[in-house]
């Protein structure tokens, strides 16, 4: 262990203070990339999380009288801090994540991207003026914050994860009580860090606080805790589900982003060598653990086997590890990986064609680390278990069909509607699927995808519950509009 950029246990962040001072109890945390411990964190209780929230509570009003312009230009200086930590932070992703450095600065860039975007809403927190039904009376929307907002993020995209939650919520006067996952918490210990250090005129103690721990303790305790007014979560749709259930017992506000199975179609017009690059991205960047990965490839019939023979090459040629000049890394963690060859096999066993990979990469550099290689699946029946689970690594399911309305139907054909494309030069055809297409984004000739982080993201179906993040729509999550009606009467 022993980091130079940070310590062997991380701990809490709650009211400012960071506790406690070491690992009783506590969770490993550990290298994707070849198993080794990169630090600890604790297992925190409902008791921590409770003070967490107590002092998300306590802070709030205080944050909440602070006009909106000055939120979003303390905002500004942690954006300023991020992008001067920007290294430090994509080294820390690296390392918990199993990134190339590349990737891990693309997603620190992404996050700091995030909090200008939502800082500068500081200055545009609208509401709206109406007409009113009544002579002399003013009608008009303003937007409050909803309290304390309970945040629970995903492993995959660390960084980023914690901006498009963490910076809404703020920007509109919540206090934050932030979950980390527990597979890659040292980041958000850092940017937290990051957060409350920029010095005087920076975020009030108790306006954000980070607890570590596991999803059915901590995150569980927090999705329970009454003192919670707004919760959001990004992860499985498992999981999801539970805290649906819990939300609408407590009849709590609730964001949710969910995963994916998400469709690619290749049409018989494509630019071939366009939709097999933007397929082999879809599927395998980040080894497939994006909500938003192409895991359903869909090939008209008259170009299906000119697809594949570039496909099954181009995913052969791809480079498995972490230095700049590899393609895809490990998956987050031993259990990922074992769950998802595991669900290899039972396709292959009931009649799955495996084209490439399959099975836990075997060579001595990669034998410690959580390895998958890129695996291509041919022959599957499109209600399959593996043709509408989530497996979350780079494991893709190839069909085959002959015309576009087949190819609507079966990209529709899934519990979920996350993000969706289509390879094709027919602009008929391309209108036609980004209107028909049962999904929360869908993209032509590129790949499918998550927003920008000044654009609306979230999915249809078991996707998500209807709600948007980040863009302008993330406001509509972190704060409630009240009606205000101001009655005058003719001057005297
Ligand atoms: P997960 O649901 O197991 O865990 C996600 C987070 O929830 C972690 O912090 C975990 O500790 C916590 N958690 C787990 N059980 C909990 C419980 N009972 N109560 C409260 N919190 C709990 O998901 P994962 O496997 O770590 O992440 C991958 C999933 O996240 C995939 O399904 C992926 O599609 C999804 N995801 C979605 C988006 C999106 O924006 N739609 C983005 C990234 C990831």
């Amino acid at each position: 262990m022993a980091h130079e950029l940070f310590p062997d246990f991380i701990p809490n962040m709650i009211g400012g203070a960071f506790t406690p001072a070491d690992a009783e109890g506590g969770i490993d945390v550990v290298n994707p990339h070849d198993a080794s411990l990169l630090a600890r964190i604790p297992n925190s209780d409902a008791g921590t999380v409770a003070a967490a929230v107590e002092a998300a509570r306590a802070a709030q009003p205080g944050w909440a009288a602070t006009p909106a312009v000055e939120r979003g230009e303390i905002l500004h200086r942690i954006a300023n801090a991020m992008e001067a930590h920007l290294e430090d932070i994509a080294r820390i992703v690296a390392l918990e994540a199993g990134k190339r450095m590349p990737d891990a600065r693309g997603e620190a860039r992404a996050a700091v991207q995030c909090a200008r975007f939502f800082a500068g809403e500081g200055q545009r927190l609208f509401g709206r003026t109406m007409t009113s039904g009544t002579a002399g009376r003013w009608a008009m929307t303003v937007r409050q914050p909803c309290g304390v907002a309970g945040l629970i993020i995903a492993a995959n995209t660390p960084a980023p994860n914690f901006a498009w939650k963490v910076f809404p919520a703020l920007i509109c006067g919540n206090a934050v009580v932030l979950k980390s996952a527990e597979d890659t918490p040292i980041s958000s210990w850092f940017l937290g860090r990051l957060a409350a250090g920029v010095g005087v005129g920076g975020l009030p103690k108790g306006i954000l606080n980070i607890v570590h721990g596991l999803g059915a303790t901590a995150g569980w305790a927090l999705v329970e805790h009454p003192g919670v007014d707004v919760l959001s979560f990004t992860g499985s749709t498992r999981v999801g589900r539970l805290i649906a259930e819990a939300a609408g017992r407590q009849l709590k506000k609730l964001s949710l982003e969910l995963g994916g199975k998400n469709p690619l179609v290749v049409c018989d017009d494509a630019d071939l060598d366009n939709a097999v690059g933007w397929a082999c991205l879809a599927a395998f960047s980040n080894a497939g653990q994006r909500c938003a990965a192409g895991s359903r490839v869909i090939v008209f019939g008259a170009v299906f086997d000119a697809f594949m023979e570039k496909f099954v090459a181009a995913t052969r040629a791809l480079k498995l590890g972490v230095g700049d000049e590899c393609d895809l890394g490990p998956v987050i963690n031993a259990r990922q990986l074992e769950a998802m060859t595991a669900a290899v096999e039972r396709a292959a066993a009931d009649g799955a064609r495996i084209l490439c990979g399959g099975k836990r990469a075997a060579e001595p550099a990669l034998a410690k680390g959580f390895y998958m290689p890129p695996t291509i699946l041919v022959g599957l029946e499109p209600d399959a278990e593996i043709s509408a689970t989530e497996l979350f690594g780079p494991v893709v399911n190839v069909y085959r069909v002959d015309t576009f309305a087949e190819a609507v139907v079966l990209a529709n054909r899934s519990p979920y509607g996350l993000t969706a494309s289509i390879h094709t030069r027919d602009v008929d055809r391309a209108l036609a699927f980004a209107a028909s297409v049962q999904s929360g984004v869908a993209v032509i000739n590129g790949g499918t995808h998550g927003s920008e982080p000044h654009m609306p993201f979230g999915g249809v179906k078991a996707s998500g519950n209807g709600s948007r993040e980040p863009g302008t729509e993330a406001l509509d999550v972190y704060s409630e509009l009240k009606d205000v009606y101001v009655n005058t009467r003719p001057p005297r």
